[in-house]
């Protein structure tokens, strides 16, 4: 385990979902945490388990994680014990609703969270369990800076094409807007990019995060002009449970001949869609639809990949080209059928990817005839909380110690 300094600083990165909290703890100086962990189904079964940076069990706490404030008790105590000598100089929190006002993270004061909370009506299922935890880590570190980072605030500067729907305009004017998501990981990629590969950073990229939750974005000279997921984190790609665009004739129609209820239509469209609606139930994991091979897995699979090509050619459009695909997620960074089944017939697109490349899950995938490059960028949305945790306590710089 490393060694700390004296009164070494350290930065939380917390991710707090409706019955979850994901943790990392990093130094002053690197992008490696020295702590990771999850608590999960949080409420009378909930659990807890916080790893180092060798994969070794510092707590394991099953069952008894009854609130996010319990779970966050657990992590600093954990903390306390293992590295005595850190002093927290700040806390990181993804917050998956900025509004229009965030374009990049904030330092949390209480009239933050007061327009945060005003947010609630816009992510209803996220929201409030982002603010909890704030609210939390502020009892559990008081004086220490907290800082929200926003899912929502890399797409901000978006054309008003991508950001409106055809409604009546006032509520556009209410803030019925396209926000886009998943900005935490588009900001890493983009970041990535810059790194080792700058000149794409002048160019038209088109950025897939497939994981349980997936969307697409179109970064033209570093800046997104459009993204998958809309108003809510339910449009564009199909995901795990989630439906991914959907005619909005299937929820009247749902409401008046099925008489559902929104209750009812909003488990539908987040819990029982998706791979897993597709699948009839079989899954909304990709690697075991992968695993079945059978009717079942092949429609979800199918359709999942026919919804990344079509968005492909839709971003590729409103840029005027394509200099650069990059896969990210849990199933961008490691599904080589759904990759090699992406690409598959995009010549027209000048994407041609090395087969072998793609079975290694090598950085590069495309072959030396590629006029388009394609990539894996595993991304890091905790690095890019912990960066801003580190930026807003006035440190910089983060290296690899
Ligand atoms: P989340 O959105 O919850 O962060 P992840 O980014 O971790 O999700 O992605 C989870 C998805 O990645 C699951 O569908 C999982 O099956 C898929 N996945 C992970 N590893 C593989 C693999 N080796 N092959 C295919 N799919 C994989």
């Amino acid at each position: 385990m490393k060694d700390l300094m004296l009164s070494e600083a350290g930065f939380l990165a917390l991710n707090a979902g409706s019955s979850s909290l994901k943790v990392a703890l990093f130094p002053a100086g690197g992008d490696e945490p020295l702590m990771t962990g999850q608590a999960d189904r949080i409420g009378p079964e909930g659990a807890l388990k916080l790893k180092d940076q060798d994969g070794e069990v510092l707590e394991n706490a099953p069952g008894l994680i009854d609130s996010h404030t319990n779970a966050l008790a657990v992590v600093i105590a954990t903390i306390k014990r293992v590295f005595p000598e850190l002093r927290m100089a700040a806390v990181g929190h993804r917050v998956v609703h900025g509004g229009l006002d965030y374009a990049e993270p904030v330092l949390v004061t209480e009239e933050v969270l007061a327009k945060l909370a005003d947010l609630e009506p816009f992510a209803p299922l996220h929201q409030p369990h982002n603010i909890a935890g704030i609210r939390a880590a502020e009892e559990a570190f008081p004086g220490v800076p907290q800082v929200a980072c926003f899912d929502t605030a890399f797409h901000r500067g978006q054309p008003f094409v991508n950001d409106t729907f055809a409604i009546p305009h006032r509520y556009y004017e209410k803030g019925v807007r396209r926000y886009g998501f998943h900005g935490l990981s588009y900001d890493y990629v983009t970041s990535e990019l810059a790194r080792i590969a700058p000149h794409l950073m002048q160019g038209r990229v088109v950025v897939a995060h497939l994981g349980n939750g997936a969307s697409m974005c179109a970064i033209y000279r570093g800046k997104s002009v459009a993204s998958s997921m809309g108003f809510s984190a339910l449009d564009g790609l199909p995901m795990g449970t989630r439906c991914g665009q959907i005619d909005p004739g299937v929820m009247l129609y749902m409401l008046d001949r099925e008489n559902l209820d929104t209750a009812q239509i909003r488990q539908i469209l987040y819990n029982e869609s998706g791979l897993l609606g597709l699948s009839g139930g079989l899954s909304n994991d990709m690697r075991t639809l992968e695993q079945a091979d059978n009717a079942q897995s092949h429609r979800a699979i199918d359709y999942f990949v026919f919804r990344v090509q079509r968005e492909l050619g839709a971003m590729a459009a409103v840029m005027g080209g394509i200099d650069a695909l990059v896969f990210c997620g849990g199933i961008g960074e490691n599904s080589r059928v759904v990759r090699r089944r992406v690409c598959e017939r995009l010549g027209w697109m000048g994407i041609e990817i090395d087969h072998g490349k793609n079975a290694e899950n090598a950085t590069i995938l495309s072959s030396e005839f590629s006029r388009t490059t394609v990539m894996i960028v595993n991304t890091r949305e905790d690095l890019v909380i912990a960066r801003a945790a580190r930026s807003a306590a006035g440190i910089t710089e983060g290296t690899d110690a």
